[in-house]
């Protein structure tokens, strides 16, 4: 039984926290959807290759070229992971809000950005920057059905003449979890001539993703939720916007020649591919350790990855659904199809001091605040428009507007979930 496989190991483990009452216990960390412990395995494969990197693209020298060959191998090997297309670029940026932006920046002018109200800030907010981009924002939705529905009928408004369109959305909600129905939403989107860009944050740490199966134009991820360290990610996909826009950033790297020009200023001729997006000394670290974490997670296997996750998502739905003060967050309706992703918020408690209470007297991580998700938290949780808080900052008093979130993966064993649900059942 796949579900019952071990957990992978992953680092922190050992690490062992104060507690209020005096004591000590091993740190249970229930907050992958912010970052994932890093895995043993991509530790121990970055540990062998430190010894030996030096600049790529730029030195003559052996450990250069090797650093090279091994930076354009993990562009290969995150192109497999994902199922990219052949003519498909991967650029490795920061992060998923460094992709998203990215994107952003290289829309041609006149675009029509269509993003549900629902997404992750990192996907509602970067479109709004460009002055020559409209954006329409499409109402939360109550079903995936009915994500789709809303999202024909917004593109099926737009003219002739209406220009380019992109749509963003999410594969798994970080705040609910939740699954969205991306082949369909793709096909909507190319139906009406639209592109699409898939924020995969939270869903390629959980799900195969099939960039040419489900036809989706772009995808974005962040490898510090995929179980490598922080600092890189990915945008993947078409090459005709990315080579059609002025680089991301202007430096080294994205220039082929630059030359002094007759009447004073410079003549530059910029790389097309990755490269055009890449300038400066890329994370050579990050991007091998994003590929790192490819090849580990495709040896375990999604099947045994997926089997155990849902068996653990069972077990704290149901565990969650005993504790009769508890109400769980769901936008598409309880028991949908989700990621080991979480919100809930506790009658009589606040869950900014609920959370600090699992922290404090349990050892346990998870997560208080908005989530980055303002509008959808608000809508989930029935409260009215507030001015916005900080990002995730908790707001302060009972009866505020914030939620809690735990979230799980590839290295969480199930005594963390079980010291979860009791901690729950106590407080
Ligand atoms: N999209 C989603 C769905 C996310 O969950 C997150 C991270 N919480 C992001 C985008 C942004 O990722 P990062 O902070 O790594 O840029």
């Amino acid at each position: 039984d796949p579900s019952l496989c071990a957990p992978l190991p992953v680092l922190g483990r050992d690490v062992v926290v104060p507690l209020v009452t005096g004591g000590e216990v091993s740190y249970a960390a229930l907050d992958y959807a912010a970052s994932a412990p890093a895995l043993q395995r991509v530790w121990d494969d970055v540990a062998a290759y430190a010894p030996y990197y030096g600049s790529v693209h730029r030195g003559a020298g052996y450990l250069s070229q090797l650093s090279t060959d091994l930076f354009e191998n993990s562009r290969a090997e995150v192109a497999a992971f994902l199922g990219c297309r052949p003519d498909d670029e991967v650029v490795f940026t920061r992060s998923t809000t460094d992709s998203l932006n990215l994107l952003a920046a290289v829309l041609p002018a006149h675009t029509q950005v269509f993003v549900f109200e629902t997404e992750h800030h990192a996907s509602l907010l970067p479109w709004e920057r460009r002055a020559d981009v409209s954006v329409h924002y499409l109402a939360a939705p109550r079903s995936p059905a009915e994500a789709v529905e809303n999202l024909t009928r917004a593109l099926a408004a737009r003219g002739p003449a209406d220009g380019p369109a992109l749509v963003c959305v999410t594969g798994a909600s970080n705040v609910t979890g939740e699954l969205w129905p991306v082949a369909e939403l793709t096909a909507a989107a190319h139906a009406h001539g639209a592109r699409i860009v898939l924020d995969a944050a939270q869903l390629v740490p959980h799900r195969p993703v099939d960039v040419a199966g489900w036809d989706v134009d772009w995808v974005a991820f962040s490898g510090h939720k995929l179980y490598a360290p922080f600092g890189a990610g990915v945008l993947a996909g078409r090459a005709d916007w990315l080579d059609g826009a002025e680089p991301y950033l202007a430096g080294g790297g994205a220039s082929r020649t630059v030359a002094r020009r007759a009447d004073g200023g410079v003549e530059v001729e910029w790389h097309a591919g990755a490269a055009r997006h890449e300038a400066g000394s890329p994370n050579v670290i990050g991007a091998y350790a994003i590929a790192a974490a490819c090849r580990a997670l495709t040896e375990y296997g999604f099947d045994t990855l997926v089997a155990r996750e849902e068996r653990l998502i069972e077990r704290v739905r149901r565990g969650l659904a005993e504790v009769g003060q508890v109400r769980v967050l769901s936008l598409f309706g309880g028991g949908a199809p989700a990621v080991g992703v979480l919100s809930f918020v506790v009658e009589g408690w606040n869950s900014s001091h609920f959370a600090a209470a699992l922290s404090a007297e349990y050892g346990i991580g998870v997560r208080d605040g908005l989530f980055c998700a303002h509008p959808l938290v608000r809508t989930l949780l029935g409260g009215a428009p507030q001015e916005p808080g900080e990002c995730g900052a908790p707001d302060a008093g009972p009866g505020s507007l914030n939620a809690i979130r735990v979230s799980f993966g590839a290295g969480t064993p199930d005594e963390h979930v079980e010291r979860f649900l009791g901690a729950v059942r106590e407080l």
